[in-house]
């Protein structure tokens, strides 16, 4: 079975040929680091989000949703977020995200993709990986302290706002970051398929979350 990518009318056709070249890229460079050969099918539409460039989310296994701003499509310096965002979502396709029952579990599942996504391209921008060390993670784990043990859908407020949301992002990256640190012989393949409780006991016993 071959990947299959469709697209929403918003997009330009002239876009077409490019989005599923960049898009691709990143697919084919996750398959192959994650050892799995899943096929995929990617829905496109432009999204109007100001500061996102891309959004990508899993519909269902195998089924990719991705907004794409124009800002992406104008410039050869941003076209590169497809790839990244891409094998960003390979990975939450090969773990199933929807698994995770806590927000905290949440957290790690977007840590493993986006620490997998940061080795494979590049880091998203709002990570601000350059400045994110350890101390600013705990910061980050403090802040939404209070959620972290409750289900997701309780609290839409971290996933509705967006500093709320980068918080918890940076968490995970945290997490996963220290834990690929702490396991040098991991490769990205083993690091994906790490199951989310041994991360949380991994952050829970490394001090990096307060029980
Ligand atoms: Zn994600």
């Amino acid at each position: 079975m071959k990947d299959r990518f469709y697209f929403y009318p918003s997009i330009p056709r002239r876009k077409i040929e490019i989005i599923e070249d960049r898009f691709g890229d990143g697919i084919d460079r996750a398959r192959v680091a994650l050892k799995t050969g899943v096929p995929i099918k990617a829905y496109f539409y432009l999204s109007q989000s100001k500061k996102k460039l891309t959004d990508g989310r899993l519909w269902h296994k195998g089924k990719m949703l991705v907004g794409i701003s124009p800002r992406v499509l104008k410039s050869r310096t941003y076209l590169h977020r497809l790839s990244a965002s891409a094998a960003h979502e390979y990975v939450h396709q090969l773990r199933d995200p929807k698994a995770a029952k806590t927000v905290l579990a949440a957290a790690v599942e977007e840590g493993v993709a986006t620490y997998i996504e940061t080795q494979l391209f590049e880091a998203p921008e709002y990570l601000d990986i350059k400045t994110l060390n350890e101390g600013m993670v705990r910061v980050c784990a403090d802040k939404i302290r209070a959620a972290l043990f409750d289900k997701p859908s309780n609290r839409r407020m971290i996933w509705s706002n967006e500093a709320y949301r980068e918080m918890l992002y940076r968490l995970g990256f945290g997490i996963i970051r220290r834990y690929a640190k702490d396991h040098p012989k991991l490769s990205l393949a083993a690091l994906a398929r790490v199951p989310q409780q041994k991360y949380i006991r991994f952050a829970i016993a490394g001090g990096i979350i307060k029980p």
